[in-house]
This record gives C-alpha cells, sequence and structure tokens, in this order.
C-alpha cells in the first residue's frame, strides 16, 4: 500500500524514508509521540497549533506530523471502534516509530460519580465485548493471559495533574460559559480507573446497567481504548487514555452525545493534552505553560 506525503509548511523535524519491500517508512521525528482520537472534533481543535505540520497520507489515513508545544508529534484520526483503533495504533508504532502513544476522545460514564462534562484518566483497559469463555475466561483476550492492560504510570499521573489543571480552566477555555451550563457543568471532577471498550455504542439504560454490574470498578466505557492498549502492550509502547464523559451509557446517551461534541468536547480535552504535554519533559519544550491555549 503506498503512501503519499503532502508538505503544508516548510518542514517537519529530522524526517526519515527507508524501504522495506512492502512500502515506504517515514518516521515524523525522533521520539515521535503519537496523539490519537476517534472524531473529526476531536482532532480539530489540536491541528491549528500544529506547527512545521506535514500530512502523510496512508491506509485511509491522515497522519499529521509536526511539533506541538515543544513535542515531535504525528496526530491521527483512528476512526471509531476497535479495529479502527488497534490498526491506527500499529501503523503509528511500525510506520511512525511512535515511541509513545495518546488516546483522547469521549466516553460514556459508568461510575456513580461520572457525570458529563468529568474527565476520565484511564488506569487500565478492558474489552468488555471479549468472550471466548468456557476456553479462557470471560474478557480475557486468549492467549495474552490477561484481561486488562494497564495504562503507563508516569504519563497517567502527568494526565491527571494536566485534567485537575486544566478543568478548572476550562470554564473559561471551552468558550461561552452558558455552553457548559446548558450540559449542568459547574466544577468538572476528574476520575482514574477501568475504562472499558467495546464495539458497540452503549446508549440504553440496560446496556449501561449491564456493564455496571458485571465490572463494578468501570469508570467509564467507550469504543478504542483496550484496543489501543493491547496493540501498545505487544509492542511495549507506553500509553495513556484521556476521555471526556459525553454522555451516561444510557438512554439519553445519543442526544447527550451529540450535544457534548458539537458544543464542547473538541476545545475541552484539547486544553488538556497542551496542558500535559508542556508538564511532559521534551528537548525544546515550552517554558510558559499558559500561553496560546
Ligand atoms: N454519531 C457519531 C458516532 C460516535 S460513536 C458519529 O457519527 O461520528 C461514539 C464515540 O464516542 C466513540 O469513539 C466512543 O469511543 C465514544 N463514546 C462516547 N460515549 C459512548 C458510549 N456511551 N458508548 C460507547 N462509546 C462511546
Amino acid at each position: 500500500m503506498a503512501s503519499t506525503l503532502i508538505d503544508k509548511g516548510p518542514q517537519c523535524g529530522p524526517l526519515s524514508l527507508s524501504g522495506r519491500g512492502w512500502g515506504v517508512v517515514r518516521h515524523c521525528g525522533a521520539m515521535t509521540l503519537a496523539i490519537v482520537a476517534a472524531m473529526h472534533e476531536e482532532l480539530r481543535a489540536l491541528l491549528p497549533a500544529l506547527e512545521s505540520a506535514r500530512v502523510v497520507h496512508h491506509a485511509g489515513r491522515e497522519f499529521h506530523c509536526g511539533r506541538l508545544d515543544g513535542h515531535e508529534v504525528v496526530l491521527v484520526l483512528s476512526r471509531i471502534g476497535k479495529v479502527a483503533a488497534a490498526t491506527t495504533a500499529a501503523l503509528l508504532v511500525e510506520r511512525f516509530d511512535a515511541r509513545r502513544v495518546l488516546f483522547t476522545g469521549v466516553a460514556g460514564g459508568l461510575g456513580p460519580a461520572v457525570r458529563v462534562g468529568d474527565v476520565v484518566v484511564a488506569r487500565e483497559l478492558l474489552q468488555h465485548d471479549m468472550d471466548a469463555s468456557p476456553l479462557f475466561p470471560r474478557y480475557e483476550v486468549p492467549l495474552t493471559g490477561r484481561a486488562r492492560f494497564a495504562t503507563d504510570a508516569p504519563m497517567s499521573d502527568a494526565l491527571v495533574a494536566a485534567a485537575r489543571e486544566g478543568v478548572s480552566r476550562v470554564l473559561e477555555l471551552a468558550g461561552p460559559l452558558h455552553r457548559l451550563a446548558d450540559f449542568g457543568i459547574g466544577a468538572p471532577g476528574v476520575h482514574e480507573g477501568l475504562v472499558v471498550s467495546g464495539d458497540r455504542f452503549v446508549a440504553t439504560a440496560g446496556e449501561g446497567e449491564i456493564l455496571r454490574a458485571n465490572l463494578p470498578d468501570a469508570v467509564a466505557v467507550e469504543m478504542e481504548g483496550a484496543a489501543v492498549a493491547q496493540v501498545c502492550h505487544d509492542c511495549d509502547v507506553p500509553f495513556a487514555v484521556l476521555r471526556s464523559i459525553s454522555d451516561r451509557a444510557d438512554d439519553s446517551a445519543h442526544v447527550d452525545f451529540t450535544r457534548f461534541v458539537e458544543a464542547v468536547a473538541s476545545r475541552y480535552t484539547a486544553t488538556i493534552v497542551r496542558l500535559w504535554l508542556r508538564r511532559w519533559p521534551a528537548p525544546g519544550a515550552s517554558p510558559d505553560a499558559d500561553e496560546a491555549l
């Protein structure tokens, strides 16, 4: 499968090309950090801040290489669901030399205290629709011996810190206050814990309740994180997952979801990602955490 490269700016750091017989490998730069989102709205808020941007078209995706807050990054839309996310993660590691992966997006709240507008940092991920029982225990990914995949602790610790700072500023940063008030968002909470993924948009109270009963420690449900986790685990690449809560995985999930994503989600998680980037050590990182968020 061929890749095409389109210049959007003067340069993209130390771009390197090497043939491997099956295509062209293009690296965005040394120690590339990958930032992945499932939906356009989630990526849109980060793209304008990308410096020295170049786009590599590959496998139906646009990989945006450049510098963001002092980091060599590649930003990409994974598209929705576990297969799309796993494909994207594998391409990032194999073709773009991603050394760390951050997935950012929205999710449905499962934990009793997890409300629309809150932020969740995953500490573990599990595929809630994985079930090869009785051959393997329910949820266990066959031949890995595990159901839960842990995120990178230092990345996640820094994300929690960035999220705490972000939610205190997000009311001013995420646009007109009345929009957040429309969602009943006053002081968003930050949660950490188990995030579960599956190829279903959980949009009925019944489905949400089954997940809550079967996986009582799950804080949120989405459709990509655990797939990225499995790939990153296989490839020994540290990863983290940040989600803002768009709905409560119940009968009104589709309404809440659409309104939330359109109104606030994009700027919301982007703000936290950029605060995180500015905390995360990188050569040449901007020392000014307040600038141009
Ligand atoms: N209407 C959207 C569909 C989005 S699917 C569209 O046409 O683009 C839902 C996305 O948000 C997925 O990326 C998933 O990870 C996340 N998500 C948010 N709430 C969810 C829920 N209740 N159940 C599952 N995934 C959810």
